[in-house]
């Protein structure tokens, strides 16, 4: 159980982020409610993501596959809505599945294709994202910029899954220049699968970029869903 005092500080600090998005959006010149906020829980315990769900945050994502079937079992009763937002191997794709809606890390047509075998096995349709490496920096994971579009044409047209969009983790920089081109390209590979028309692209309208301290610049660059850990929860628990 989390006290009363904890429950209420996530439940503000959720109030003061989803403020800061509401500007942004405004801010951009788009129309209210365009942006998601997802509640990055990485090592953070059951009971402070139950608070965070129950003040109203529903859309969960976590990192890691270990911490996604953990918890799972233990926020069902809530159902939030749970993306992996986080690295997945080949072999972990049969763990994730009973635990979440949308895998926001393909960035494989090998990892595709396994999610896809899964869900049709499973009898379901599995909503997934190809994540991006906008920045080129080794210690992301993704795939390049130049080949995404390729990858997005491969996998929307794979049964079992649903292309939803596409996902990327922001440059570290603290030249806000550099952070919204690397957004701004994962928008321009967007519009580009959704305007190809290709077969499966049709619902490739999402944009995962963003957290605590860029969600400002992602949301000016088009984001529809920004990705929020520290913000809310506070500084992070070593795993
Ligand atoms: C941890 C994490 C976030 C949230 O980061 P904060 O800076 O704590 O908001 C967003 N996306 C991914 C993929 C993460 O791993």
């Amino acid at each position: 159980m989390v006290d009363a005092d904890a429950a209420r500080g996530i439940a503000a600090r959720l109030a003061e982020v989803r403020d800061r998005v509401a500007e942004a959006v405004d801010a951009a010149g788009r129309a209210p409610g365009t942006v998601h906020v997802l509640l990055a829980t990485k090592t953070q315990p059951l009971a402070l993501v139950r608070a965070a769900v129950l003040a109203g945050g529903t859309l969960i994502g976590e990192n890691r596959v270990q911490e996604l079937v953990d918890k799972g079992p233990g926020l069902a009763d809530l159902s939030p809505e749970v993306h992996l937002i986080g690295h997945l191997q080949s072999n972990k794709v049969n763990q994730v599945l009973p635990w979440t809606t949308c895998v926001q890390t393909v960035d494989s047509i090998e990892l595709a294709r396994r999610l896809a075998t899964r869900a049709l096995g499973a009898g379901r349709v599995l909503d997934v994202m190809v994540q991006v490496n906008v920045s080129g920096e080794e210690s992301k994971f993704g795939t390049a910029p130049a080949a995404a579009g390729d990858l997005a044409a491969r996998v929307a047209e794979l049964p079992g899954l649903r292309l939803r969009g596409f996902m990327t983790v922001g440059a570290r920089s603290t030249d806000e220049r550099i952070v919204r081109s690397g957004y701004a390209r994962l928008r321009d590979i967007r519009d580009a699968t959704v305007g190809s028309a290709a077969a499966g692209t049709a619902d490739a309208t999402e944009l995962s970029m963003g957290m605590s301290g860029d969600l400002e610049a992602a949301i000016a660059e088009g984001a529809t869903m920004v990705r929020v850990g520290t913000a809310v929860f506070g500084a992070r628990p070593a795993p």
